[in-house]
């Protein structure tokens, strides 16, 4: 039996559509008024998106939502659900603490506030009925300011005992504008440390080798195999692993084809660099990470024997997994038939 490894999941958009609506009916009827019913509601949600942009707006729709009072209970449904239909071992859930604050306050309050939101979050995530191993990666923000996202930085390196990494989310066409700022950043971060993973090489506007060699993982990173391949005998030299989400791509009109990523996966294997399949946002696609591996399958993009070896990349690479195997080399001893005693004899 599998369990998996999910390196890259957002907390904004990890919650399904059913659980969103269930909790606009309960407490804010006024949020989904506009909608003749769930299923045009879930249409709504789930639909593909133009651009990365048009898409990434969604978020603010469950971020407006996800508050100290309620992350408890969006988090609680999200682990119920990872446990029991995702097989899930092990969990980094992301997400921007300071936009889990209210935006009435101050800036100086509100990144006060964000050390209560990375204890809520990770004492939320603990559940004695569904154990996973979780751990959090706060998200820089490439729509907020240097003081706000240093101070990220900083709230990770005081909370290893929650946090296991940082990254930046909000877009890479505008973190390439900042670049001289997140490498700043980056530098901080290790310098203290922290693991890193970064949104970058996602849509051809978010190219930027300056900011690689400071990542430990690269957030989505699919333009560099489509092309940049020449960049991926360094990425395989630095142990840099992709964490690619095959259906954000079709959701943020990245590709158009699914199939486009064969030549993704292809390149990486040849170059030996190691591959992670997520989810992104499995809660707004409504897609769980079993379902991504199938596709992947179906569409004959990889096949099993490279599944596996992605499956196993995950936990490699994972930031906080405690054990040196996966779970399956735990399990195998437990599950493998015995020889009784009937067949002996
Ligand atoms: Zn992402």
């Amino acid at each position: 039996m599998t369990l998996y490894a999910e390196l890259h999941r957002h907390l904004g958009g990890s919650v399904v559509p059913r659980i969103l609506w269930r909790y606009f009916e309960r407490h804010s009827p006024e949020l989904i008024s506009r909608f003749a019913d769930y299923s045009a509601f879930e249409d709504f949600y789930t639909r593909p998106r133009n651009t990365l942009d048009e898409y990434l707006e969604l978020h603010t729709l469950v971020e407006s939502v996800q508050t100290v009072e309620t992350l408890p209970y969006f988090i609680y449904r999200l682990l119920r659900g990872a446990y029991i239909f995702e097989n899930l071992a092990y969990l980094e859930l992301r997400y921007t603490p300071y936009l889990r604050t209210p935006d009435h306050l101050s800036q100086s309050q509100r990144i006060d506030m964000m050390t209560e939101i990375v204890e809520v979050v990770g004492k939320a995530s603990k559940l004695r009925e569904y154990p996973i191993v979780t751990s959090q990666i706060l998200c820089m923000h490439s729509r907020l300011p240097f003081e706000v996202n240093k101070a990220i930085v900083d709230l990770a390196a005081q909370n290893r005992q929650y946090v296991c990494g940082i990254d930046v989310a909000g877009g890479d066409s505008y973190s390439r504008e900042r670049i001289d700022e997140w490498i700043k950043l980056y530098d901080y971060a290790r310098s203290l440390g922290l693991n890193t993973t970064g949104h970058l090489y996602e849509t051809t506007a978010g190219c930027d080798p300056q900011l690689l060699p400071y990542l430990m993982r690269i957030g989505h990173g699919i333009q560099i195999p489509l092309l940049y391949p020449e960049l991926l005998k360094d990425v395989a030299a630095r142990n840099q692993c992709l964490e690619v989400c095959p259906t954000t791509y079709l959701k943020t009109g990245t590709l158009q084809d699914i199939r486009q990523l064969k030549l993704v996966f292809d390149r990486c294997f040849d170059a030996g660099v190691d591959i992670a399949i997520c989810t992104d946002n499995a809660g707004l696609h409504n897609v769980r990470l079993p379902f991504e591996y199938e596709n992947l399958l179906t569409y004959n993009i990889i096949n099993f024997e490279q599944l596996q070896a992605c499956q196993d990349a995950a936990f490699r690479h994972a930031f906080a997994w405690p054990y040196r195997q996966r779970p399956v080399s735990l399990l195998n001893g437990l599950l493998n038939p015995q020889p009784t005693k009937a067949l002996i004899s």
